[in-house]
């Protein structure tokens, strides 16, 4: 296979003179494709066209933004099969993973679509005349993407931007961006030219050139939370709105009534170990009550022991490899450092005939209580690398869990549900779940954003909206 992506500009197909090759992290021998290594000159050309396009689309009614949003959307739910696979080729993940970037992501864009009295003016009629909220767009908003689930993350930046009546430069990952490329170019094919645009390249160049170019109103990063401080300095310069969902260090707690029953252990391995570890709300470091340890170590493993791991697209591989170089020197580094200073157990089996050389694969692995400082505790790991650490009450497991600058998601795990609800009120994150840790279990009306150092602003409910519109009050007010 081998994909030529494109950026896409005011509607028109755009390249550059340099590209980058993409390639496929479960046969490194082999190219997926290339795309186009876009400079501070294609984002000034990216933010000219969303500004162009800004006036009519703000005028268009928002019933008809969402029913164009609507239609554009089905182009994600819905995509070719060979969209789904470009995007396995190139991230590593599952062909099922892929296909729920896909599908979720047109579901997200179909959700805020069908809520155009999201945007509803308020009116007050008294004694002193009338005075009317409106909802403004800000005029061009930028969305940076990461390279883990790019579909999904860019339609939360999507529906709530393009509905408000804004419009959008999604930056592409800079690993892996050829699905994102191709199905949200043809996504913006469905819209008026400009409302959407799609560009590539490295994050310091076309990615630091939108964040600080005065055109942009509004910028809403998902990254790293080290990138994500990068681009509120950068910001500041324009003081351009920001949205941040940054990293995170999600720590999930089994208290002692926890059921380790098969479906609970199966929401636990899903939990941490999905995406080969790579997702932002993972388990990321697991506290279990010593009184439970042995038991969750034992069944955890039996089930850890059956990931099968390989390329994505074999239907045997239930966990594909690492997504990028840097990722993968990152986490073998830790792997090693880890297993020289704690105790560890390495799980799972490559599927048949994997070169496994030729790939950033690693298999599955346990730590067993290692101490909290350790930087597999202590740090986001993004891998499928587990720490697992006994404690021995409510108040210091919250404590410990609490213990650091991230505060993305974390659950905890209770036969008691009133029990587990009042240790979720203690814990510092945007969210958190009970008896479940994934993707899976984000409420459709539950706002998602991160606490701390793991973001600013929330995703995917009406409460995005705030971030990408301004309140005028228009009065005509006799006091
Ligand atoms: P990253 O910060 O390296 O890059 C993210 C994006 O920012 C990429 O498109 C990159 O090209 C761009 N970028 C890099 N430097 C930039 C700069 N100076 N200015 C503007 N853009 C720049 O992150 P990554 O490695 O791609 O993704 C993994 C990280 O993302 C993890 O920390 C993960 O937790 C986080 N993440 C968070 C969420 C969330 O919702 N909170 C979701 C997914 C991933």
């Amino acid at each position: 296979m081998s994909f030529e992506g494109h950026m896409t500009i005011g509607g028109k197909p755009v390249t550059a003179d340099d590209w980058v090759t993409v390639p496929n992290p479960a046969h490194l021998s082999s190219v997926v494709g290339r795309f186009p290594s876009g400079s501070a000159a294609h984002a000034g050309m990216a933010v000219e066209a969303a500004a162009a396009a800004f006036p009519d689309w703000r005028a268009t009614p928002v019933e008809e933004r969402g029913a164009l949003l609507t239609r554009a959307s089905a182009v994600l739910a819905e995509p070719p099969g060979d969209w789904v696979s470009l995007l396995t080729a190139e991230n590593g993940k599952l062909l099922s993973e892929s296909a729920i970037d896909f599908a979720v992501a047109g579901q997200n864009i179909a959700t805020y679509a069908s809520h155009p009295e999201w945007l509803e003016s308020r009116i007050i009629d008294d004694a002193r005349g009338r005075l009317v909220v409106r909802r403004q767009p800000l005029g061009v908003c930028v969305g940076i993407v990461p390279w883990n689930f790019p579909l999904i993350i860019a339609s939360l930046k999507i529906g709530p931007a393009l509905l408000a009546g804004n419009t959008l430069i999604i930056k592409a990952p800079e690993f892996g961006p050829l699905a994102t490329l191709q199905a949200l170019g043809e996504m913006a094919s469905l819209l008026p030219p400009g409302v959407l645009n799609i560009v590539s390249g490295s994050g310091p160049e076309i990615g630091r050139a939108l964040v600080t170019h005065p055109g942009v109103r509004k910028v809403s990063f998902t990254g790293s939370t080290e990138t994500g401080r990068q681009v509120m300095a950068d910001a500041a310069g324009h003081l351009a709105r920001l949205s941040l969902e940054l990293g995170g260090n999600d720590a999930a707690i089994l208290l002692d009534d926890v059921d380790l029953s098969e479906q609970a252990i199966e929401r636990l391995v899903t939990g941490a170990f999905m995406h080969t570890g790579q997702i932002c709300i993972d388990i990321k470091r697991l506290y279990v009550h010593d009184s439970r340890y042995a038991e969750l170590v034992e069944k955890l493993s039996a089930a850890v022991d059956q990931i099968v791991v390989g390329d994505g697209t074999r239907p045997d591989v239930t966990m594909g490899p690492i997504n990028n170089s840097r990722q993968y020197e990152k986490v073998t580094k830790l792997l090693a450092e880890t297993k020289a200073a704690a105790d560890w157990v390495q799980l799972g089996r490559y599927a048949e005939g994997t070169d496994v050389a030729d790939g950033y694969f690693m298999l599955p692995h346990l730590v067993l209580d290692p101490a909290d400082d350790m930087d597999v505790v202590a740090n986001e790991q993004m891998s499928p690398i587990l720490p697992i650490m006994k404690f021995s009450s409510d108040d210091e497991a919250v404590t410990r869990a609490n213990g650091t600058e991230y505060g993305l998601a974390s659950s905890v795990w209770s036969a008691d549900q009133e029990r587990a609800f009042a240790l979720a009120d203690r814990l510092e994150a945007g969210m958190t779940f009970i008896n479940a840790h994934s993707i899976f279990a984000l409420h459709p009306d539950g706002p998602c954003g991160g606490a701390k150092q793991s973001g600013h602003g929330y995703e995917i409910t009406e409460e995005a909206l705030d971030s990408y519109t301004q309140l005028q009050s228009i009065t005509n007010t006799h006091i």
